[in-house]
């Protein structure tokens, strides 16, 4: 039988900490090659080149300092090269760079290749917005599954208990990747709803950056629960208006609430946007004070959204979605976020 083998295109927070889970799993499940190549974005660190620092340490300095990853792992600088012979393609950078990289994968991947996109966020053309998946789909002519969940990296990394959800249109290929990503701190529900879980993750930054903004006015956490509370009906009407065959379910699964709950309560959206009220910076500014290169990705998405709702005079019936991209691109007076939505 031939073996499956693995490439992950991305190393940022969650890409390393993806590759490490890999790294350790292909070696202890039957089925994989046991070398991944992790594609790198090259940057210099000091004199060095971060993929040489990687392949050395077997530590992404920059991103998931601290943290061990297999040594089977091997960090590359060009993508083409990473993704070369690879029958399964992780892709995990930030949404604002999967078109670029899929033009350089175009026409250079494996026959059968798949992939499995864990990007949250969408792509924007001039008609409008779509999903990563049905971008990658596109461009490679291959078929995509989905990975979201309540998954902060730095815990993850930490083998702290954690839940995700695989979505998945072909179960066999759903059942492969639940087997590749599963471990005893990282459990897999795998479900028939590509779309529905990529797209609550994709949707869940924005309500994150308006429960960070809730913390910078210091209004407690009955107010944070109540955008929370809206925001998760605003995402799913916002996802069942807009794409078909959606299930309910899936709002339920790690992809939906849990996710909203830890990403407000813990991610870098909330910690910018609180930043964003305390400090009066500019969110373009507090990426680079507070990231260390790291990638917000709620911004770009409130704006994203914002167009779609705008063009279909649908600002109304989305007050929180509305209000958070008024106050991020507008300067809004942020005490809006809350009369704006009762
Ligand atoms: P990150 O934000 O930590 O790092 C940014 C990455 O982008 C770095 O690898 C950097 O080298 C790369 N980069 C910078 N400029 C680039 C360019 N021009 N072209 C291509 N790459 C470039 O990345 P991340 O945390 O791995 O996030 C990837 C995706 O995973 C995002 O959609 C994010 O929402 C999602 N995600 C993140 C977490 C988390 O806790 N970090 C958890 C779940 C999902
Ligand atoms: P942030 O990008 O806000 O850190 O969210 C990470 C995440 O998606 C957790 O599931």
């Amino acid at each position: 039988m031939i073996k499956e083998k693995v490439a992950v295109i991305g190393s940022g927070n969650w890409g390393t900490v993806v590759a490490k889970i890999l790294g350790t799993n292909v070696v202890q499940q039957s089925g994989f090659e046991h070398e991944i190549k992790m594609w790198v974005f090259e940057e210099m660190i000091g004199e060095r080149k971060l993929t040489d620092l990687i392949n050395e340490k077997h530590e992404n300095v920059k991103y998931l300092p601290g943290v061990s990853i297999p040594e089977n792992v091997v960090a590359v600088p060009d993508v083409v090269e990473a993704a070369k012979g690879a029958t399964i393609l992780v892709i995990v950078i930030p949404h604002q760079f999967v078109n670029g990289v899929c033009d350089k994968l175009k026409g250079n991947v494996h026959p059968k290749v798949k992939a499995i996109s864990l990007v949250k966020g969408f792509y924007t053309t001039e008609s409008g917005i779509r999903p990563i998946s049905h971008l990658i789909k596109e461009a490679l002519k291959i078929s995509v599954c989905t990975l979201s969940g309540a998954n902060l990296a730095n815990e993850i990394a930490q083998e702290k208990f954690s839940e995700t959800t695989i979505g998945y249109k072909n179960r066999h290929e759903g059942k492969l990747f639940k087997r590749l990503f599963e471990t005893k701190y990282f459990k897999v529900n795998i479900v028939d709803d590509v779309l529905g879980v990529e797209l609550c993750g994709a949707l869940k930054n924005v309500i994150a950056i308006g429960a960070g903004m809730i913390d910078g006015l210091k209004l407690g956490e009955n107010t944070k629960a109540a955008i929370i509370r809206i925001g998760l009906l605003e995402m799913k009407k916002y996802i069942k208006m807009f794409y078909k065959g959606i299930k309910d379910e899936t709002f339920f699964e790690s992809c939906g609430i849990a996710d909203v709950i830890t990403t407000c309560y813990g991610g870098r959206n909330r910690k910018a946007a609180e930043a964003f009220i305390v400090t009066g910076k500019s969110f373009e500014q507090l990426e680079k004070e507070l990231l260390n290169g790291q990638k917000l990705q709620g911004t770009l998405t409130a704006k994203e959204i914002y167009l779609v709702l705008h063009r279909k005079g649908l600002e109304k019936e989305f007050p929180l979605f509305t209000t958070v991209y008024r106050i991020v691109f507008e300067g809004l007076d942020p005490h809006k976020i809350v009369e704006d939505i009762v």
